[in-house]
Parts: structure tokens; C-alpha cells; sequence
């Protein structure tokens, strides 16, 4: 006899009275994955255009990860900081490689973490080594939910339940290089930016942000500290968003996509910022967990040996160029496969929910925009699939509000 299957009510029934209420009413129960497919308990499939939020680089369940963690985890799971292993230093090799860097005598240096906020915690800790406390941060910004990151992210709702929050932070508006350069002094220990904003609603600085940015923190002794959280390890169809500008930062967050949903994220000091932090300065538990750093190298090796950076690229278009002439849309914003739809009405979120009834996976980080990070394995076929479905769901939108 089989026990009685529970349902997507029971089970969120059984979330709110057990799980802490900071998310909301999940939206589904999900159950399995598989490439950029995702089924809830109620047995309906839903095509992923969201992928953990930027996270699931490889989809659901690819072989490349389920091989590297199972191996790592039988081999040798999880070892202190006091000791080495091989996985983290083959990472933090990896890593200096794709920014173009081969570390040891150039001064550059890895931090491993576990979370975006926590890679941004370093960096912070790491600006404060500088003897200079201000840092300078973008209005829009997103860089994570812990004190230190919080006093960086400009949402109001976020901030305003915990102030005080630390920090000499200095906001300028987005992209504005003018108010940048007004803003650097020689009191700024850093700049920290997101080369694309990814929850303002992917939204774009203008060409040539990101080299002003860095021609201004030189001059001024400043740091250029870019947030590659979200935009990072492929997302764009460039290893790291920074590249499209030709800039060298000196340091670099990463989290998200990196272990491709195994809980992993990286600070990255360039040149002489690898050398801020030192002895007994900064620690973690988890930093680094071998488990961890081979999923991230699996990650990264199928991105290079796939081609899936030129993937991106081609696939991105077809869901911008698909999706650019709909009626209720304004505008794709962003690149390769972190992509914003500006809509001409606030009816993000009825898209959204509209979505899950249509076998979608959506995002709607601002009431007029719906953001689009599906997995960089997202195939042409079920790129066209996608829009088709959007373009019908912004149909039924576009009538509901007209009536
Ligand atoms: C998501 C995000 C963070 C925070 O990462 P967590 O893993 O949620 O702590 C920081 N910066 C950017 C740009 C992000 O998109």
C-alpha cells in the first residue's frame, strides 16, 4: 500500500508552519529537475527561465556536476582551513586564469566563500585594509542581505528595518560619470559597481561606465571593486562582464553561477588588493569545501569544452530578438543570457503568475520588468518555445488591462 500522496497545498501549508516567513507564499512545490526543465509535486512541468536566479549555469541535474561532487564527496568532503586541497587550489588558479592573471608573484589572490553576500563581506573587510573607509556605491544596487553587503543595496525596503547600518557609504546615481567623478576623493577606499544591475531589472550602464569608472578610482588611489555576482562565469557570454569594457578591476565578487547550485562564491583581489587581507584577518568555515570547488571547476570546464560561451551569446539574441517587437514591450535590456523585458505597463507580476499556469518560470524583480537568467544550457528550441509562450502570456496581459 502507498502512503497518500501530498499535495503542493499540504506541502506549503507545512512550509508556512515550519519555515521562517521572509520569501512569501512559494510559489510552487518543485520536486525534480532536469537541463532546463523543472516539475512541481503536482506533477506539471515547467520550462526554467529563471534557474535559482542566475545559479543553475549547467541546468538541472547535468551529469558534469553529479559526477564531480559525488567523486569529491567520496573521496574527501570537507576539510578544515587548516588544510589544502586540491579542487581549491585548482579553482583559485582557474579563476586567476579567466581574469587574465596567473597569481604568485603578481600579487593577486582568491578568498572562497559560500554566498554572494559573503564574497561582498570580504571585499569589504578587504577596502577597509586600504586605511580609507568610504565607499562609494551605485542607487539600484544590489549586493547581498547581511549588515556589512545590506549598507551597499540601495533598496529602501530592505535597508530601512535594520539602520543603522555600518558603513561611510556615498550613493551616485547609476552610470552617471560625472557624479562618479565628483564623488571619488582621496578619502574613497572603494567603488563598488554591478557591471550590468541584475535586481534593478538588468538594467545597462552606458558605454564606456566601467573604463571611466576605472580611470577614476586610479586617479583618486580608489579601488574598483565590481560585484560580477550575478553577471559572472558565462551569464553574459563573456567569462566576467567586465571584459566587454576592457577594464582590470581590483576586485571581484562571484557567487550564483559559479558552483551551479552548489553553494559556492569567491572574492578576488588583483595585483596588490589580493595582498589586503592577511593572517588571522578574514575566515570561514566553509570556504573553499573541496565538494564545493569541484562543482565549480566542473562548471567552468563545461563552459569552455561546450563552447557555451558563443551558446550564450546566440541564444540570448533569440530571446531578445523574439521578444523586442511585441507591442507591450519597450525594450530588452542586458546581454547574452541575463536579459530584462522592459514592459510598457507595470504588469510584471500577472506575467509572472500567468507563466506558471503556461509552464514558465519567470522573474519580475520590478513591477515593469521581467528578468530572463535561464540556465547557459538553454537550447534554440526551447528558446523559441519561450518566446512563444511569453509573447501569448503578453497577449492576455495586454487585453486583460485594456478591458
Ligand atoms: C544575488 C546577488 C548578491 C547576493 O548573493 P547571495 O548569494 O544571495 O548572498 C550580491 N550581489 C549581486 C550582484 C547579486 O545579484
Amino acid at each position: 500500500m502507498s502512503a497518500r500522496p501530498v499535495s503542493g497545498a499540504e506541502w506549503t501549508d507545512r512550509y508556512q508552519g515550519a519555515v521562517m516567513n521572509t520569501f512569501g507564499t512559494p510559489a510552487r512545490v518543485l520536486v525534480k529537475g532536469d537541463g532546463c526543465w523543472v516539475w512541481d509535486v503536482d506533477g506539471n512541468r515547467y520550462l526554467d527561465l529563471l534557474g535559482g536566479i542566475a545559479v543553475n549555469a549547467l541546468g538541472h541535474a547535468h551529469p558534469a556536476i553529479v559526477e564531480a561532487v559525488t567523486m569529491q564527496l567520496g573521496t574527501l568532503g570537507h576539510v578544515s582551513n587548516f588544510f589544502a586541497t586540491e579542487p581549491q587550489v585548482r579553482l583559485a588558479e582557474r579563476l586567476l586564469d579567466l581574469l587574465g592573471d596567473r597569481g604568485g608573484d603578481t600579487g593577486s589572490r582568491v578568498f572562497f566563500v559560500s554566498t554572494g553576500t559573503e564574497a561582498n563581506e570580504a571585499a569589504i573587510k578587504a577596502t577597509r585594509r586600504t586605511g580609507r573607509t568610504t565607499i562609494v556605491a551605485a542607487e539600484g544596487s544590489f549586493h547581498g542581505r547581511t549588515m556589512g553587503a545590506l549598507s551597499l543595496t540601495s533598496k529602501q525596503a530592505y535597508r530601512e528595518p535594520f539602520e543603522p547600518l555600518p558603513g561611510d557609504v556615498r550613493w551616485v546615481p547609476y552610470g552617471d560619470v560625472e557624479a562618479l567623478r565628483a564623488a571619488v576623493d582621496e578619502t574613497v577606499a572603494a567603488v563598488v559597481l554591478e557591471p550590468i544591475q541584475g535586481e534593478a531589472g538588468v538594467v545597462d550602464p552606458p558605454e564606456g561606465y566601467l573604463r571611466a569608472a576605472r580611470e577614476i578610482t586610479t586617479a583618486a588611489g580608489a579601488l574598483l571593486w565590481l560585484d560580477e555576482v550575478q553577471t559572472g562565469i558565462g551569464r553574459t557570454g563573456h567569462w566576467f562582464a567586465h571584459e566587454v569594457e576592457g577594464v582590470t578591476p581590483d576586485l571581484v565578487t562571484l557567487a550564483k553561477g559559479l558552483g551551479g547550485g552548489i553553494p559556492i562564491g569567491a572574492c578576488i583581489g588583483l595585483g596588490a588588493a589580493g595582498e589586503l587581507l592577511g593572517p588571522g584577518q578574514h575566515g570561514t568555515t566553509f570556504g573553499g569545501n573541496p565538494v564545493a570547488t569541484a562543482a565549480a571547476l566542473a562548471v567552468i570546464d563545461t563552459i569552455q569544452h561546450d563552447g557555451l560561451l558563443a551558446h550564450v551569446s546566440a541564444v540570448g539574441d533569440v530571446l531578445a530578438e523574439g521578444l523586442a517587437d511585441h507591442p507591450a514591450v519597450a525594450g530588452i535590456t542586458g546581454r547574452g543570457l541575463m536579459r530584462g523585458v522592459v514592459l510598457t505597463e507595470p504588469v510584471a507580476a500577472q506575467v509572472v503568475a500567468a507563466g506558471y499556469d503556461a509552464g514558465l518560470v519567470l522573474n519580475a524583480p520590478t513591477p515593469e520588468r521581467l528578468r530572463l537568467v535561464p540556465p547557459l544550457v538553454l537550447g534554440v528550441e526551447d528558446a523559441r518555445r519561450a518566446v512563444r509562450t511569453l509573447r501569448s502570456l503578453l497577449d492576455e496581459t495586454a487585453e486583460g488591462s485594456a478591458t
